[in-house]
């Protein structure tokens, strides 16, 4: 029978893979803490409207990349295509709105029905944070500060540089607006079929287009910058000011608009140019809206989420396998005698290992393979007499070991 292929677009996380993706979550995880962010887990699927409401019917996401189904109850649902608008419903269903500011942190896989391509999958995994209830460009600062911190973490902060807009406040935007919608519509013979529909139903989306016509046109359309009102200026001079504060350097990009339509204020993102198309490793913005879009009250929120996979690739040190402790019983010792120095050991947080059959030679070869740090050679002749050969697999040198050193000193033994 032919074996079942894994979905296009779809990985198994497997060994060195696996180990670049848990370091990356333990290091944001670790990093969240410190910035004093809670972990939330929120559920893989939603009510549909938790997307279609927030992201905008005109982004690329609710057009066309979601995973939605009617379940056996005929109710529309989708796979999380992101995170952020889980967030704020589960901000709004548990009725913490009351109790702001929240920050919180999370990791998890999301949906999107995209072309797959180095660095873009279906389902792809993100770290991400919100920090919900904090309305100062301080929070704004905070948030990127943050990200930041991760990416130094991860030891790949020399490779991105942080791109930094502004989309201003309500009547900056529609000013903005009014003005794009001038501007396009005397180009419309050159707009692609998409952004023209973007122009009657969305024309900021337009800025975001990937058609190469397209981004001619944006080159010269007028900037938001010239739309700014004063409270919105002042927002954006604040901001600067204070990632000054924070010791982060970033360059002024007026096309990073972001492909929801839930930003105002702040949008940023950290590019590098180390992976090809898709070079985008963390994004957010402010998003004043969302939470009320959720059926909650106003809370002004800021946050980012960034993509596992490319946080993955862009690693440089790359997490050590695991190496084990091999215990290779000689003869036919008494199993519980060994079974009780195998418990002893991970007892004491000693990764160990025994193999289950084959001869002393299979099971040196098994534990060669397994990358095992230590071989420990459990004969009856040691079993009786309470002494045991150690085996270094690195150097090859062995020693003798007592039971006693095994049973309360294992740390010890094993790091010679
Ligand atoms: P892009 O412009 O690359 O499509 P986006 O604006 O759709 O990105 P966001 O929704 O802001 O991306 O998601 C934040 C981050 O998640 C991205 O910067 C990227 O690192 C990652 N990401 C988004 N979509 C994918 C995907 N399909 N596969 C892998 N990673 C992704
Ligand atoms: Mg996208």
């Amino acid at each position: 029978m032919s074996s079942i292929q894994p979905v296009r677009g779809t990985h198994d996380l497997i060994g060195e893979g696996q180990r670049r993706h848990a370091h990356v979550v333990n290091t944001a995880r670790r990093i969240a803490d410190v910035y004093g962010f809670d972990e939330w887990a929120t559920p893989i699927f939603e009510d549909t409207r938790v997307f279609s409401r927030s992201l905008g019917d005109t982004s690329d996401v609710v057009s066309k990349e979601m995973y939605s189904f009617s379940d056996r109850d005929g109710e529309s649902l989708t796979l999380r295509p992101e995170g952020t608008a889980a967030i704020c419903r589960a901000l709004v269903t548990n009725a913490l709105t009351q109790s702001l500011p929240q920050k919180v942190f999370y990791a998890g896989p999301m949906f999107r029905h995209e072309r797959p391509q180095k660095g873009r999958y279906r389902q792809f995994h993100q770290i991400g944070a919100e920090l919900l209830g904090a309305a100062e460009p301080l929070a704004d600062a905070e948030a990127i500060a943050m990200g930041y911190e991760v990416l130094k973490a991860l030891g790949i902060a020399d490779y991105v540089t942080l791109e930094l807009n502004t989309l201003g406040d309500a009547a900056s935007r529609d000013a903005w607006r009014d003005a794009l919608v001038a501007y396009f519509s005397a180009h419309k013979d050159k707009l692609s079929a998409d952004s023209l529909t973007r122009l009657e139903k969305n024309p900021l989306r337009i800025l975001d287009s990937k058609d190469a016509g397209d981004k001619v046109l944006v080159a010269d359309a007028p900037m938001m910058a010239e739309f700014l009102t004063p409270e919105a200026r002042a927002f954006w001079d604040d901001l600067r000011k204070k990632l000054d504060v924070f010791g982060i350097a970033y360059t002024v990009n007026p096309s990073i608009v972001r492909g929801l339509d839930y930003y105002n204020h702040t949008t940023f993102e950290f590019v590098t140019n180390r992976l090809g198309s898709q070079g985008t490793v963390l994004a957010g913005g402010r998003y004043d809206g969302l939470v009320k879009q959720m059926g909650g009250p106003e809370v002004p929120a800021i946050g980012w989420a960034a993509g596992i996979e490319r946080l993955s690739m862009l690693l440089e040190q790359v997490p050590p396998a695991p190496r084990s402790v091999v215990l290779v019983p000689v003869g036919a010792p008494d199993e519980s005698a060994v079974v009780q120095i195998l418990q002893g050991l991970r007892g004491q947080g000693v990764r160990t290992e025994i193999g289950y059959k084959g001869s002393l030679r299979k099971r040196m070869e098994r534990a060669g393979k397994q990358n095992a740090s230590h071989v420990l050679f459990l004969g009856e002749d040691e079993l009786a007499k309470g002494l045991f050969r150690v085996k270094n697999m690195e150097t090859g040198a062995e020693q003798e070991v007592s039971r006693d050193a095994l049973l309360s000193k294992a740390q010890d033994v094993f790091a010679a």
